[in-house]
């Protein structure tokens, strides 16, 4: 969604934001599906010229879990904090996001801030279990009956000593 700002392009004063985001799809393998739109909120804020976006975005994505493969549903809130300009003075500093006349992308800043807000390893539960590496069962669901796990670090450890 585009954001008009004009009412706060070259005056103090405020934009208050509340709509919904529809994500396409994302750089992040681990994200299944959308199955519903994101919401973004929050306002923008002309102070001393300097206009800054300040709010958050909620969103439901259909997760896939790193280590045992499960699909599964996670609420996520993240930061929507950017600066605004008219132009980059500072390219380093990618917080700051270019106006396009008196709009800015909102569909963009909220897509970077989904990709950026993103833990690298998704979990379905901080104890997720995995799966076994002998039979391939997720561990979740209960023992799969190949036995005692082999400890992996113990493995190693073996493998240290008969070298
Ligand atoms: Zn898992
Ligand atoms: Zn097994």
């Amino acid at each position: 969604m585009r954001l008009d700002l004009h009412t706060i392009i070259a005056d103090p004063g405020r934009v208050d934001f509340d709509c919904d985001i529809v994500f396409e799809g994302t750089a992040v393998p681990s994200v299944v599906a959308f199955p519903a739109p994101a919401r973004a909120e929050g306002s923008v804020i002309n102070s001393a010229g300097v206009l800054t976006m300040a709010g958050t975005l909620s969103v439901k994505p259909v997760l896939t879990c790193d280590r045992c493969g499960r699909e599964f549903e996670r609420e996520l809130v993240f930061p929507l904090d950017a600066v605004l300009a008219a132009e980059l003075q500072d390219v380093e500093n990618p917080d700051i996001f270019l106006l396009d006349g008196d709009c800015v992308d909102l569909d963009e800043i909220a897509a970077d801030a989904f990709v950026l807000g993103m833990e690298s390893k998704i979990l379905c539960s901080e104890d997720c279990k995995g799966l076994c590496p002998r039979c391939g069962r997720s561990l979740n669901d209960g023992p799969c009956g190949c036995g005692a796990e082999p400890d992996s670090r113990l493995a190693v450890l073996g493998q240290l000593l008969s070298d």
